[in-house]
């Protein structure tokens, strides 16, 4: 498409081209020819498909992920662009685009969107006061929001062009559903539950190897016993399982047994109904929560592969790819800010400052053996953005990015 054509068919503007490429050399695409959008809603499994991708194939692809609009203002400071007029820009611009999404089951995804921000958001407390919370408490302000929170499907109701082609259903032979748009632009949807085999599906589909790692599990992050002890108690309430039945995702995503299989286990077991609050509740529900927030929401995504392309770190990369590869305990995390500048830190800084802005929901808990003015370990400190300017690397997820159907 000539550079004409495209400003006529995507109604752009010649104020919009040269924001276009304002952003695109903000978020790093102008230097790479492969671009890989993880473009899809957040506790589903992204941070480590993202991490995974990077590890296996930096020299390749730049990975960018994002949840929404607002995700990506605060990522470059730029707004009044959407993603997809980003990925159409970099289609125009003659590389080869990969959009990816994922799905995951109803519950566990509701229950992890849920204690992302059960603390700053659905109680307005810290993570230390939540922890003295009864769960029966707990469990229910869940059963009052169930039917609200982790809604939303974006390969099927926010890539445009798969609602303009909807695919007749999910391909359970291959796992994936892929639809090619023109020459340069793939959109691609995966299942969390099939994580073991992402390796070999994405080999395939981007031709070259993907080792997957798993990265950013919830048991490293605070609250994790209280998580875990929410998972082993939580018992549905029984006219919730109407609402799995009547789930058209569901339907679509599982196989008839995958799906039976599904809703059985979570029936086996249900407790007396339970009314969630009703849309204009939800609403006034949102309203206070958004205006009562004490403590700015942003949850900062430690990613175990920044996607840092130095000389240093593209050589870290290349030893813990072996390493993961033959099972052995990687040597660092691949952040330029622990490969390259905390060690000199640690010698010349030694013993004075820990990072100030380490965030809220780091573990607290420091060995207890450790004097207490040693920094601490290096794979929970932050990666401070000005290290690279056009390679974000902490993604910020904002309580905003609920997607509603
Ligand atoms: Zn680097």
């Amino acid at each position: 498409m000539n550079y004409q054509d495209y400003m006529n068919y995507h109604n752009i503007s010649d104020e919009k081209f040269e924001l276009l490429k304002k952003v695109n050399t903000k978020i790093g695409l102008d230097k790479t020819l492969h671009v890989i959008f993880v473009y899809c809603p957040p506790k589903l499994g992204s941070t480590s498909l993202v991490s995974s991708i990077r590890l296996s194939a930096s020299h390749i692809f730049k990975v960018l992920h994002v949840h929404d609009e607002q995700m990506l203002k605060i990522l470059t400071g730029i707004e009044g662009v959407t993603i997809q007029e980003i990925i159409d820009f970099n289609v125009f611009l003659e590389k080869k685009v990969y959009v990816i999404d994922i799905y995951r089951e109803p519950i566990e995804r509701k229950m992890s969107e849920f204690f992302g921000k059960i603390a700053s958001y659905h109680f307005n407390v810290t993570n230390r006061r939540i922890e003295s919370y009864s769960l029966p408490r707990i469990i229910k302000r869940f059963n009052q929001i169930f039917t609200h929170i982790g809604e939303g499907d974006y390969y099927l109701e926010k890539y445009r062009d798969i609602i303009t082609y909807p695919p007749p259903h999910f391909d359970f032979v291959t796992k994936y559903i892929s639809h090619k748009e023109g020459k340069n632009l793939i959109y691609i949807k995966l299942r969390l539950r099939d994580s073991n085999k992402w390796g070999e599906i994405l080999s395939t589909l981007l031709r070259t190897e993907i080792t997957i790692i798993r990265d950013y599990e919830r048991k490293n992050l605070p609250l994790a016993d209280l998580y875990q002890k929410f998972k082993d108690n939580y018992i549905l309430p029984i006219n919730f399982v109407d609402y799995l039945r009547n789930d058209r995702r569901l339907s679509f995503y599982l196989t008839p047994d995958e799906r039976k299989e599904y809703i059985q286990r979570w029936s086996n077991i249900t407790e007396q109904a339970f009314q969630s609050f009703s849309d204009n509740e939800y609403k006034i529900y949102s309203m206070i929560t958004d205006e009562n927030q004490s403590r700015i929401d942003i949850e900062s995504e430690h990613y175990f592969d920044d996607g840092c392309i130095c000389r240093e770190c593209s050589k870290m990369r290349r030893l813990v790819l072996r390493q993961i590869k033959h099972g052995v305990k990687p040597t660092s995390r691949l952040s330029h800010y622990v490969i390259t500048i905390k060690p000199k830190q640690i010698q010349q800084e030694i013993p004075q400052q820990v990072p100030q802005q380490v965030p809220q929901q780091v573990p607290q808990q420091v060995p207890q053996q450790v004097p207490q003015q040693v920094p601490r370990p290096i794979y929970i400190i932050p990666t401070p953005q000005k290290q690279q300017p056009n390679n974000p690397t902490i993604v910020m997820k904002l309580r905003t990015s609920r997607f509603h159907r």
